[in-house]
């Protein structure tokens, strides 16, 4: 049975329109696979706000960036015509009691930052899940940790383990078998968040979603693996910068590799060695333009 990964980046979760977008791209993929995959980002600009949460919870004062971080979620909520305390109620309760206790400790150490800012992918998958459903497309929710487990390593600062974590990426017949047996066709999952051998929230570093997904990828034998963004796909130089750059329609591993560690933002340089060993092909599409 074959399962494919989609990833849906920071801006294509953020809007009903583009959640409108996900849930035909899923039925559209449903008839060309058995099951898939969607791994999703936390909502635009939330991480870079949990990290300055958990610093001010840290020093004790956080309210109102926590109030700011609620309202984004319950905005969106709204916008989707879902109910957030039903939705997200219980986690943002349980998020509110880590805060409460990173301000009692004062501690913004590795192991406290990587488990609030799990929160923002956590929060994005709930909510749309919530969503697709409304929207008639059946699914569930999984919690990426429990089959994202981190390599260990003998050395590495304990930032390095807890904020950048690494990952294997063989073939995973445990998780390739849950997911055949399932009922469900679709899963929502989280990118950026693993667990390591002690069973703690662990991170794959800024901008990991992408990461993640190759991961799953690899694991799961997906097909092909289907990256959604902003722009629709890797330009000879930044779009948003230079009006003239030049869509590039097909490249191979060792040109995207260059081009995402030469600073373009579209992948994350550590996504595309996954695919690359598993001989994955890898497609960049816009969530504002799927055709
Ligand atoms: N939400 C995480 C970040 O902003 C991961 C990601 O979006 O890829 O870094
Ligand atoms: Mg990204």
């Amino acid at each position: 049975m074959s399962i494919l990964v989609l990833k849906f980046g920071g801006t294509s979760v953020s809007k009903k329109s583009n959640w409108d977008n996900i849930s035909l791209i899923i039925k559209e993929r449903l008839g060309r696979v058995h099951k898939v995959v969607v791994v999703c980002s936390a909502l635009t600009g939330i991480s870079t706000k949990l990290e300055n949460l958990t610093l001010a919870a840290a020093k004790g004062d956080y309210q109102e960036k926590l109030q700011e971080v609620k309202k984004i979620h319950q905005d969106m909520c709204d916008e989707l015509g879902i109910d957030f305390q039903e939705i997200l109620g219980p986690s943002f309760f349980e998020f509110e009691k880590l805060l409460c206790g990173v301000a009692i400790l004062s501690d913004a150490g590795p192991k406290n930052w990587a488990r609030i800012l799990s929160f923002g992918e956590l929060f994005s998958t709930l909510l749309g899940s919530a969503y697709l459903k409304k929207q008639q497309v059946s699914n569930a929710w999984l919690d990426v940790r429990e089959h994202m487990l981190a390599s260990e390593y003998e050395t590495g600062s304990l930032k390095k383990r807890y904020l950048e974590a690494l990952c294997e990426c063989d073939p995973d017949e445990v998780l390739q078998t849950k997911l055949n047996q399932h009922k469900e066709n679709v899963f929502i999952t989280q990118g950026f968040i693993a667990r390591n051998s002690a069973g703690e929230t662990v991170l794959l570093g800024r901008g990991g979603s992408d990461v993640s997904a190759s991961y799953l990828a690899a694991k799961l034998r997906s097909p092909w693996l289907e990256i959604w963004t902003d722009v629709p796909g890797m330009f000879s130089a930044n779009p948003k910068a230079i009006p003239e750059a030049r869509l590039l329609k097909e490249l191979s591993y060792d040109e995207a590799q260059e081009i995402a560690s030469t600073g373009a933002k579209v992948l994350h340089p550590r996504c595309i060695a996954p695919v690359q060993v598993h001989k994955i092909p890898l497609h960049v599409y816009s969530t504002e333009r799927p055709d």
